[in-house]
């Protein structure tokens, strides 16, 4: 079904179409609720070819595992897809929500500017959920992205066996590199660790990973080098190559939450989304859920985890909140 102004005001309207937002809006629509998701079609997974460790769906397209979810969400009749990217979240004041029919005095306006052609979408909805994702700014050199996804991925957990036993690097100027060779380690000893000139690595750690075989190069990085679709190495700044066939690199992470204008939502040091236990930010009515909150990036089945666990908190909410009972169900 498609969205527009006309339509009823709902219950919970859900930013981001990924496994959080599309987990969330199964539970929701099963539960009786009218829902919307609006989402823009850029996950951070986009790069990659296979997702890994989704217990049935192990090595399946991060495409596919989206497209059956939404076709799982759409086989009900209260719910709503709209293919937009959310621009403005706007609360209504107490006495809009009320003439809305919203029986706490909560509710929001969210709009969508429409993508693919498809009509801007505007929805009228007691809750918002955003489960936008994260965007990712990578190391910045010239052919990383290339190999991102292919030979390089960030998830270690995701894609650390299809590594196993291979010459191995870690590229990242954060001070969790250290904690990430680690685990690494699990996979592949033969393992250098590019800090690109950063000072993140101590030296007592950097003595503790020589202790395992793992070497820290703490030169600036010039370029990955590859024949075609084949990484084959590290080219430093002083032109020197270091053979190496793959690895992880550690993006920086960003939490797109703009479109949330004058609505404040506190973050962490990492700039993630906090929430409470049951799923709320500090927006009173504003839940948020998967990569978005801490700790940050994880995996596909850990984000539609979180989406069923805060719409099952959500519900309650709605539930408590039409009938003006307050907000401790436990
Ligand atoms: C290269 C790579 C490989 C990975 N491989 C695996 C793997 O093998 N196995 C695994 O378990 N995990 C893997 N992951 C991690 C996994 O992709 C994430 O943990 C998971 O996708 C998080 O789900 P999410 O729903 O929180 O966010 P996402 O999947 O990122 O979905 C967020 C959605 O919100 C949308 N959105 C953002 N802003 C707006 C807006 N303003 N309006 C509307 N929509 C918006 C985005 O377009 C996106 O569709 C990988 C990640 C990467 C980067």
């Amino acid at each position: 079904m498609t969205a527009g102004a006309n339509d009823l005001p709902i219950g919970v309207a859900i930013i981001g179409g990924g496994p959080a937002g599309l987990s969330a809006g199964l539970q929701l629509v099963r539960a009786n609720r009218r829902i919307a998701i609006l989402d823009s079609n850029r996950p951070r997974h986009s790069a990659t070819l296979e997702s890994h460790g989704f217990l049935t769906r192990d090595g399946i397209p991060p495409l596919e595992l989206r497209r059956i979810g939404r076709e799982e969400f759409e086989a009900y009749p209260s719910a709503q897809y709209a293919q937009a990217i959310v621009r403005s979240v706007e609360r209504l004041s107490e006495a809009d929500a009320h003439a809305v029919g919203f029986p706490d005095g909560i509710g929001f306006r969210v709009h969508g500017t429409g993508i693919r052609g498809q009509a801007n979408a505007e929805f009228i909805a007691r809750r918002v959920l955003i489960s936008a994702g994260l965007t990712e700014q990578l190391p910045q050199l010239p052919m990383i992205r290339a190999y991102y996804g292919t030979a390089l991925h960030s998830c270690v957990e995701c894609d650390g066996f299809e590594k196993t036993d291979k010459p191995l690097v870690l590229i990242g100027e954060t001070s969790d590199l250290f904690a990430r060779a680690l685990l690494i380690s699990r996979f592949s000893s033969d393992l250098i660790v590019f800090t690109n000139g950063a000072d993140t690595i101590r030296p007592e750690q950097e003595t503790q990973l020589n202790a395992i075989g793992i070497r820290v190069e703490r030169r600036i990085i010039d370029d990955i080098v590859g024949e075609k679709a084949d990484m084959t190495g590290v080219r430093l700044a002083d032109g020197e190559v270091i053979a190496r066939v793959g690895g992880f690199v550690r993006p920086r992470w960003n939490a797109p939450v703009e479109f949330m204008g004058e609505i404040e939502l506190e973050r962490d040091d990492w700039g993630l989304v906090v929430t409470d236990e049951r799923g709320e930010t500090s927006a009173r009515g504003v839940y948020a859920v998967g990569d978005i909150v801490p700790p940050g990036p994880q995996q596909l089945i850990i984000a539609a985890g979180n989406g069923a666990r805060v719409a099952a908190k959500l519900n309650m909410d709605m539930i408590r909140g039409a009938l003006g009972v307050g907000m401790i169900d436990e």
